[in-house]
């Protein structure tokens, strides 16, 4: 099969052919239709990650159908459409698997950094990483919900946020466009954040109810002017950004930081007493999660916007993202 691997730390992502896998015991395998290139592909990219081994294949909102089945598999068949995300693999057996936090168990495995992931036509995956894929949705269209997505979705629903309230998504990119949908499907009054003028109308379309445009309007002065925030999602990896927007949180508002910038951020703590806001630390979600999360846009028409590229030009795609020259999401389709 082919793939898109990266060598070693800061290697180029490149085209190799390897033997297809085979699924060991309560695995199976999948034969990729669509994979979403998400910044945290990063990881594997630069090899800033724990124990990270290489040659691996970056790669984790996969979307396609199972071709093959290991031993001890039940409830899963060849044919079956199916979706892998960032949560590859829990244990089970350590304490927070012991409590039912699969997200947080301590022997996690990430798909396409600690296993290999979608950016090829093959991979393996356990049936405990499975998300079912609902007929309504078109593959290439399933798989960005399967990082972007799930992240997304499952932060509004934890979130304290009720039909009514206000919610900022701030970013308007592969996590950003999902959130607006996401979070005007569910009743919220939605508030679009962004850098110009370039995505207003793109922001309506995907059913914001106001635009703010930050280098014109401070982010946190023109959300208090709604209302105050009941909750934002931040999706842009950068601390500026998150430190422009949490003034703008109401009473008990929640910031959902779900860019991952390099550097620290700073936060004034009179900020955070006033109307006792709080900053959320969270991880997109299980299989279970991004199932829902694919019921969910299948019942509401939620559907990402993509832009798709062959497993050749994994590397362009890749580099795209980075700077941040996609509208939606980039896709790669083996
Ligand atoms: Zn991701
Ligand atoms: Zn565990």
């Amino acid at each position: 099969m082919r793939v898109a691997e990266v060598d070693r730390p800061g290697a180029p992502i490149e085209i190799s052919d390897r033997p297809v896998p085979e699924p060991a015991d309560g695995q199976v395998r999948v034969a990729v239709e669509a994979c979403g290139v998400c910044h945290s592909d990063v990881f594997a990219k630069e090899g800033n990650w724990p124990g990270i081994e290489y040659p691996r294949v970056p790669g984790h909102e996969v979307a396609g159908r199972i071709d093959a089945v290991g031993a001890d598999v039940s409830g899963w068949a060849v044919g079956d459409r199916v979706g892998v995300g960032w949560h590859g693999e829990h244990c089970f057996e350590c304490e927070p698997c012991r409590r039912g936090e699969f997200i947080d168990c301590e022997h996690e495995a990430v798909t396409g950094i600690d296993t290999d992931g979608g950016y090829a036509e093959y991979l393996t995956a356990p049936t405990h990483a499975l998300a079912r894929i609902p007929d309504e949705l078109d593959t290439v269209e399933a798989a960005p919900l399967l990082c972007a997505g799930v992240s997304t979705f499952n932060a509004l629903r934890k979130s304290d946020a009720r039909p009514g309230d206000i919610a900022a998504v701030q970013g308007l990119g592969g996590l950003g466009h999902l959130g607006v949908q996401f979070a005007a499907a569910a009743g919220l009054e939605t508030v679009a954040i962004s850098r110009g003028t370039e995505k207003r109308d793109l922001a309506f379309d995907l059913g914001a109810d106001h635009y703010v445009d930050a280098t014109a309007t401070d982010p946190a002065d023109a959300l208090q002017e709604v209302g105050g925030a009941a909750v934002i999602l931040s999706t842009a990896p950068s601390s500026e950004a998150i430190e422009s927007v949490l003034g703008g949180l109401g009473i008990d508002g929640q910031l959902y930081p779900l860019g991952v910038p390099d550097e620290p951020i700073g936060v004034e703590i009179p900020t955070l007493i006033t109307n006792q806001r709080s900053i959320h630390g969270h991880s997109s979600g299980t299989a279970r999660d991004s199932q829902d999360t694919l019921e969910f846009a299948a019942h509401q028409s939620i559907t990402p916007t993509v832009e798709t590229f062959s497993l050749e030009d994994a590397a362009t795609a890749y580099d795209r993202m980075m700077d941040g020259d996609v509208t939606g999401r980039a896709v790669l389709v083996p």
